[in-house]
């Protein structure tokens, strides 16, 4: 129920990677409908739900750049590649009765809205999901970023970083054993020891408006809802304190 919510609006950030699934490129219908099934779960619980999702699945602006291409128009596909994500996640959740807004940072009129902070806010008091799409619309930016940014625009309680780990570890646990996961982290040790769970823009942006990020396991079955009933398993970064 609504009272019992730690968090009442809060930004989902989810990898293009993690649409992929075992593929090496583009989208797993298994997965984007999986992801969509946690956000539905979250969405019931009344909770105000804002999405960024990444690109890198389909490209990446520095792919771009090795093989000869000027950055920025790398990165312009890239948040195209966003575009077709955010797409593909709000007819999942569509087809679950949930309803959604896209917005674009990038104008694309036939197919989304475009980005416009109030008419975003409005969707969410409506208790509508908004896909932000597009990344920060500008090259040279991740959506990580983007992840930041529009939280911070939404007064969001909370950043969620959906991963595939249950949080941030010192080296990856897929490859070294003795990975050590830390419960908790100031956002200043993030940088400084360079853990590489959000680029540095995205955590200075998190601190500055003194959001906290949590990252958990966007593949395990009901953490999403567990979180935002302030239970489950995560990493949270904040403010020492
Ligand atoms: N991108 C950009 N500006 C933004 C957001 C994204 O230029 O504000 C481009 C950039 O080239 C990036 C690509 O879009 O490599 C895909 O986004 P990202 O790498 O953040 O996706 P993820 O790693 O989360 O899947």
């Amino acid at each position: 129920m609504a009272s019992d919510l730690q968090y009442r609006r809060v930004l989902l950030k989810v990898s293009g990677e993690a649409l992929m699934g075992a593929r090496e490129y583009g989208l797993a219908p298994e997965m984007v409908a999986r992801i969509a099934d946690e956000i539905q779960s979250v969405h019931v619980l009344g909770v105000e739900l804002c999405l960024v999702i990444g690109g890198g699945n389909i490209f990446r602006g520095l792919s771009g750049t090795a093989v000869g291409m000027e950055r920025a128009a790398g990165d312009y596909m890239g948040m195209l590649g966003t575009v077709i994500n955010s797409l593909a996640v709000q007819n999942e959740l569509e087809r679950r009765g949930v309803t959604t807004r896209v917005q674009s940072a990038i104008s694309m009129q036939a197919i989304c809205e475009p980005y416009i902070r109030r008419r975003a806010l409005r969707h969410l008091e409506k208790k509508r999901v908004v896909i932000f799409a597009a990344g920060t619309g500008n090259p040279f930016f991740t959506t990580d970023t983007a992840a930041a940014l529009r939280a911070s625009e939404m007064g969001c309680d909370a950043l969620l970083k959906g991963t595939k780990v249950d949080g941030v570890y010192d080296a990856d646990p897929h490859r070294v054993a003795s990975a050590r996961r830390f419960e908790r982290l100031d956002y200043l040790e993030v940088l400084s020891r360079d853990l590489r769970v959000m680029d540095a823009s995205a955590i200075s942006l998190a601190r500055e408006n003194r959001i906290p990020v949590l990252v958990f396991s966007i593949f395990e079955s009901g953490a999403f809802a567990k979180i935002v009933s302030g239970r489950g398993r995560y990493t949270i970064i904040g403010e020492r304190g």
